[in-house]
């Protein structure tokens, strides 16, 4: 890994356009998610959440099996901004679609912890193994990436981590 990958948005270029069939939309450097699905197809945009530099927010149920709570997230990619429900750093929370109530589903394990565990927001209104967004189970691991039609065009990464 070089200096420049460090801690930083890094953005790879897709070899060919971008489909525009999903939600995945570039804004200059700034990748962001124009919606966000749980496995059944709810969009996690729920009208009334809070936005994000004009952009609505992605928003999740979550319980570390004590305390439930909403909690949404900035869709712009990098942007680590959340709004809600607060939890100690290193929590290990369930993460839930607010609307069906179903739980996101586990996508890979994150090197943050023994326990991280990257979950999927869809990017299309389904199930697909080509087109989510993955974020960290972990209260507080910033790492997540975006995938679409099958190649990770965005990730966040933190070096020295927890
Ligand atoms: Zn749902
Ligand atoms: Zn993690």
């Amino acid at each position: 890994m070089t200096e420049e990958e460090k801690g930083k948005l890094i953005i790879r270029e897709p070899d060919r356009e971008p489909s525009s069939k999903t939600t995945v939309v570039k804004d200059e450097e700034i990748m962001r998610l124009e919606a966000a699905f749980c496995a059944r197809g709810d969009n996690l945009m729920i009208e009334g959440a809070p936005s994000f530099d004009g952009h609505p927010g992605i928003c999740l149920e979550v319980t570390d099996g004590k305390t439930e709570g909403l909690v949404t997230l900035s869709p712009i990619h990098g942007d680590h901004r959340k709004i809600g429900a607060d939890y100690p750093p290193g929590t290990v929370l369930t993460l839930r679609c607010p609307v069906c109530h179903v739980e996101l589903d586990p996508i890979a394990p994150c090197s943050c912890s023994p326990e991280g565990m990257f979950v999927a927001l869809y990017t299309v209104p389904k199930r697909s193994a080509r087109h989510f967004a993955g974020v960290c189970r972990v209260w507080g691991c910033l790492r997540s990436f975006i995938k679409d039609s099958g190649k990770i065009m965005s990730e966040f990464r933190v070096e020295g981590g927890k």
